[in-house]
């Protein structure tokens, strides 16, 4: 892995346009936002939109106002829909074949090939690899993964994640059969277009680390630091993106509750003892204790 210790650091948050943003959504602004300030970083958004049918115009400037309402700053914006011709050359520079296979087909490849699915992920079997079987469809372009274990760090917790991706994920779609670039191949490309050193993000996106680090060197470049963070729970123990009832950031705005009472409730979830009222700043040193604590691997 590329080292990037000392020298400026570069955090990002990342947010998907998709709906209104909920305190789970904020407590991981929060951290990415505690990260880069607490190291004298530069600090970005990016609104990851490349998902069009998804995206919701209006919470481009609803992220803006809650972020800027909790007091949490940024030095750039960066939105994905308007990076194509990146992501255009980034994949013109791999091992990439057209995939004309439906859903249902690759399941259905899946099911007939003796290793039934490893894990929660089906695992694309590689049924286009030797060409396509419809040409007359439109079709989606996958990478073909390496053939190699790749390994990803989480300096937070101190974990090592490896994955044999040809036998755990498949060959990696890059762009969709409708022509969206994929998350994979944009946050890749995104991180290191923006020097990003440091990415601080939901824990639902460790497991798909190895392949991020994977397309990083297939595509020579940097691995930035990763540290993901635990997804807030509700007081059923269910993720609360997962439910309806999270309460949105900008709901709690326009009910005249106070930033520093939702960043006290956040930083509370964390573990943190702190007052009832702080600043996203009163945090700083928390997470400053937090990093030291993930250096010494304690
Ligand atoms: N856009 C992704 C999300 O909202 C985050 C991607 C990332 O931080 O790498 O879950």
């Amino acid at each position: 892995m590329t080292a990037l210790k000392g020298g400026l650091v570069v955090g990002r948050f990342a947010p998907s346009p998709t709906g209104a943003m909920h305190l789970g959504n904020a407590r991981t602004a929060l951290l990415a936002w505690l990260h880069s300030r607490a190291q004298g970083g530069r600090h970005l958004l990016r609104f990851e939109d490349l998902d069009t049918g998804r995206v919701r115009a209006w919470a481009y400037d609803v992220t803006r106002a809650d972020l800027a309402w909790l007091g949490l700053d940024w030095d750039e914006e960066i939105i994905q829909s308007r990076r194509l011709d990146l992501y255009r050359a980034a994949a013109a520079h791999l091992d990439t074949y057209p995939c004309t296979c439906t859903r249902r087909e690759v399941q259905a490849a899946i099911q007939a090939s003796a290793g039934a699915p490893h894990g929660a992920e089906p695992v694309y079997p590689g049924t286009c690899r030797a060409g396509s079987l419809h040409p007359e469809r439109p079709a989606a372009l996958r990478w073909r993964v390496p053939d190699e274990v790749v390994c990803a760090r989480d300096e937070w917790r101190g974990e090592t994640l490896c994955q044999h991706l040809p036998a755990e994920v498949g060959d990696l779609v890059l762009r969709r059969n409708d022509g969206v670039f994929a998350y994979h191949l944009a946050v890749v490309v995104d991180d290191a277009a923006s020097g990003v050193t440091d990415v601080l993000r939901g824990e639902d996106l460790w497991t798909a680390t190895p392949r991020q680090v994977a397309l990083q060197r297939a595509l020579g470049l940097p691995t930035p630091r990763y540290w993901h963070a635990p997804l807030m729970l509700d007081f059923r123990g269910e993720r609360l993106a997962k439910r309806g009832g999270a309460p949105p950031v900008q709901a709690l705005r326009e009910a005249g509750d106070t930033p520093g009472r939702v960043l006290s409730e956040l930083a509370r979830s964390l573990g943190w003892s702190v007052p009832d009222e702080v600043s996203a700043a009163d945090l700083l040193p928390l997470w400053r204790t937090e990093i030291g604590r993930a250096e010494l691997g304690a």
